[in-house]
């Protein structure tokens, strides 16, 4: 069996005394999307961070495509995509120019029909393309963000709190996007405070509380169970 896009393995985080993740043992296969819910400070972001290598871990392993971020930092970082809460994007640049700058830094030359292409397929029509970003709504950088990751082809699309803010017709467009990406083989991995886009788009849902992975569960027992239920019943254990 090929090794998960994605895999933590014991990865423990601590910051002096506070321990931010304690024992992640997680793994995300090509085609997933799993959902990391829980309240703040339950080690969502620093999960997300570990596997980007922002930070080293304390013991234990991010890998990606099997390979450990600390031991190989660049290879990993090639086969990711980031999607932070605000997609950081130069205001006085185009949609076009954002996507061709980023695509560059990632080491690939798009001519501006293809980077068009690229951003009509996260959403953005050509017309909005080619308007500088400083007349966007967040909805819209949030799909530049998306275009970065497809013409970067991606394997892997870590998400943290991507559509907090945007309005229930944008979340939902994220969410399709994420689901057709996942379509195509890529794994993803997104924290969210909204269980309504967890239990629409995720795979496997993971419950985190105090740096731990409390529970999992599956598109399947999603379907029967309330995730509201379920997610305040461990909150409150
Ligand atoms: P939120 O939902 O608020 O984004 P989260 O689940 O993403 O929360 P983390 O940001 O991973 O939580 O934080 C986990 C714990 O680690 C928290 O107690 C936080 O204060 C602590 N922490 C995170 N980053 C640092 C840091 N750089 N220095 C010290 N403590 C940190």
């Amino acid at each position: 069996m090929s090794a998960p896009m994605l895999e933590a393995v014991q990865l423990t985080k601590a910051y002096g005394a506070q321990v931010a993740l304690a024992g992640l043992d997680l793994q995300v296969a090509a085609g997933e999307i799993v959902c990391l819910l829980g309240a703040n400070g339950a080690g969502k972001t620093t999960t997300i961070n570990l596997f980007l290598g922002f930070t080293p871990p304390t013991s234990g392993e991010a890998r990606v495509n099997g390979r450990a971020v600390t031991e190989h930092p660049l290879e990993t970082k090639r086969w990711l995509a980031y999607i932070p809460e605000q997609v950081a994007l130069y205001r006085n640049f185009t949609g076009v120019e954002n996507l061709a700058y980023f695509s560059e830094l990632a080491g690939r030359r798009y001519a501006k029909r293809e980077l068009l292409a690229w951003l009509s397929k996260a959403g953005l029509p050509d017309e909005a393309a080619q308007r500088h970003v400083a007349t966007y709504s967040k909805g819209m950088r949030q799909k530049v963000g998306i275009a970065i990751a497809m013409a970067k082809e991606a394997k892997a699309l870590l998400l943290d709190e991507p559509t907090s803010g945007l309005d229930p017709q944008a979340a939902n467009e994220f969410s399709q996007l994420l689901t057709s990406l996942a379509a195509q083989g890529v794994a993803v991995l997104m924290t969210t405070h909204d269980l309504f886009q967890a239990r629409q788009v995720a795979t496997r849902i993971g419950i985190m509380r105090q740096g731990r992975l409390l529970t999992t569960l599956t598109s399947a027992e999603l379907g029967q169970r309330d995730l509201e239920a379920v997610y305040l019943e461990q909150m409150q254990n």
